[in-house]
């Protein structure tokens, strides 16, 4: 369904699926700056967008380009580019490849990459369309920074270099928005609070499970992994996993807080996972907790 138009309840199909109903609701809902003028159709149905993506592009002296062989949701714009350069480069390997099965295989290694990374794009776009609910709700400034940057490929420094003075006022707006005086920077700079931690920024390392410790004991790797991560600047680092029991682990190198010994809090070792602070570090960290399967 359209952005921000809710469901229609009456029997029959929804207005995305018939010009008809759509040019009522659309008459509807834009009334008062229509003055009375009609809305004329242009077959222009609303559709539910196929992703596709094949397994191979080619057999035997066949081969797919554009919309046949992927897609990528037209709000990013990238369907006829695609296309445009799959025949390119079928053409250049055709012309430049010995035989017939070699051109083929050299075009779609070359093509497959880059279709891929437009599809994720694409994929990411297409969500952030369909929960549009989610924004609209947002303020301008908040609302145009997501619009722009929806497909993840455009980040805060990239629009900046587009854009300077578009994200100067982003800068301004978020810093406007704190419950403290701040001077404006870009909003992931800024601290955060979280229950009684005071996060000096938004910068969070998610929990990987490093497979590395020592029958649920962390070792100097984890010292060393976790610590420099804590002093890149980070304002919170999640510990990997600890698990509550030996059987609840996924494998034997991970951590566990399972026995009396695991829990008593020892002194000071190499393996302690909490670095001392460090000037402009300032690091908390956290811990989630795996539970064991329910036996
Ligand atoms: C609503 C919408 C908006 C879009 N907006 C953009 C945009 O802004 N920018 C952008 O880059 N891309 C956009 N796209 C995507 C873009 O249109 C397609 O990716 C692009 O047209 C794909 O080109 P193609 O040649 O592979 O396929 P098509 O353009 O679909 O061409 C395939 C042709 O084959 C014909 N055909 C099918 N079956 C047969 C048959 N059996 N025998 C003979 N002929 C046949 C079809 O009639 C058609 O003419 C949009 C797509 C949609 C649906």
């Amino acid at each position: 369904m359209a952005a921000g138009v809710r469901r229609h309840r009456r029997p029959g199909p929804p207005p995305g699926e018939s010009d008809t109903k759509s040019i009522e609701l659309v008459e509807h809902l834009f009334a008062d700056v229509l003055g009375g003028h009609k809305v004329f159709a242009n077959n222009s149905k609303w559709l539910n967008f196929l992703s596709l993506r094949n397994e191979t592009w080619r057999h035997g002296n066949l081969v797919l380009i554009g919309d046949a062989a992927h897609t990528a949701h037209f709000s990013i714009g990238s369907g006829t580019k695609l296309a445009m350069e799959d025949a390119l480069a079928l053409a250049a390997c055709l012309h430049e490849q010995p035989d017939l099965d070699s051109a083929l295989t050299a075009y779609e290694e070359e093509r497959r990459p880059v279709v891929l990374s437009t599809q994720r794009a694409a994929q990411a776009s297409l969500e952030w369309f369909e929960d549009i609910a989610h924004y609209v709700h947002q303020d301008p400034e908040q609302f145009a920074f997501n619009i722009v940057t929806r497909s993840r490929r455009v980040t805060h420094e990239n629009l900046r270099l587009r854009d300077p003075e578009f994200v100067a006022g982003i800068d301004a707006w978020f810093a406007r928005s704190q419950p403290e005086p701040v001077a404006p920077r870009p909003p992931m700079f800024h601290s955060f609070r979280l229950g009684q931690l005071e996060l000096k920024n938004r910068i969070i390392v998610s929990a990987m499970d490093m497979y590395s410790a020592d029958d649920g004991l962390p070792t100097d790797f984890h010292l060393v992994h976790l610590g420099s991560k804590a002093l890149g600047g980070a304002g919170l680092v999640m510990t990997e996993m600890v698990c509550t029991s030996p059987e609840g682990r996924i494998t034997l190198g991970c951590t566990g807080l399972y026995s009396p010994t695991r829990r008593r809090p020892g002194p000071a070792s190499s393996t302690s996972c909490t670095p001392p602070p460090t000037p402009g570090s300032g690091s908390s960290s956290g811990t989630p907790a795996a539970r064991a399967p329910p036996s």
